[in-house]
């Protein structure tokens, strides 16, 4: 049985990235929740988004799992933009709550995550950047802090990217070998081993 549920946010300092669509999208729905309640206890949120991006800036996947910053979006534990979260949040689940918080910790624990999930998402990520690429749109990955950043700082980038321009560039990361799954991030991060690839 799955492990995950709501108000567990172990996996949530791991480095997300995601497709441009994602990014614009989830920048559309930040935008939304500030407009309507701007003054709110959590502040705004695309403000959460700037200052995380200040301190994950830069970071490759196994410096982030060190550092074990929260992703902007948690709020008691729980994800506030839960419908609109990234394929890479959904395509991670796992089956042992407490192995996620030791490889957190920085154990070297095995994770038992469930392979039909992370398969499941590298197939519908796989489909929909062949259609980005067939289109003629930039279909890379990105770092989600960063790219949310650029696309709520500058709405235009979604044209410009629309426009056949990758406007997102300076968040983009290399593209993570085939195959590689999120337990290996978790064992290699653990140990301090070189990155397994990415998260996403
Ligand atoms: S977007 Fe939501 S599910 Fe994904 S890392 Fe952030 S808080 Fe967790």
């Amino acid at each position: 049985m799955l492990a995950c549920e709501k108000g567990c946010p172990s996996c949530c300092a791991l480095r997300v990235t995601a497709t441009a669509p994602e990014i614009f999208l989830l920048a559309r729905y930040i935008r939304q929740i500030d407009q309507r309640a701007p003054r709110t206890a959590l502040g705004l949120l695309s403000r959460r988004v700037q200052l995380a991006n200040r301190t994950t800036r830069g970071l490759d996947e196994v410096e982030r799992m060190k550092l074990r910053e929260p992703c902007p979006f948690v709020v008691r534990g729980a994800c506030i933009i839960h419908p609109a979260r990234p394929l890479a949040c959904r395509g991670h689940a796992s089956f042992d709550r407490r192995a996620c918080s030791q490889a957190m910790a920085g154990r070297d624990v095995d994770v038992p995550v469930s392979a039909p999930h992370i398969a499941l998402r590298g197939l519908i990520q796989d489909a929909l950047r062949s259609a980005l690429a067939e289109a003629g749109l930039a279909a890379d990955l990105y770092e989600l802090n960063q790219g949310l950043a650029l696309a709520l700082d500058d709405p235009a980038r979604e044209r410009a990217w629309r426009d056949g321009k990758d406007s997102l560039a300076p968040a983009r990361i290399e593209q993570p070998p085939a195959g590689q799954a999120n337990a290996m991030l978790w064992s290699r991060a653990a140990d301090g081993g070189a990155p397994a690839g990415d998260e996403s």
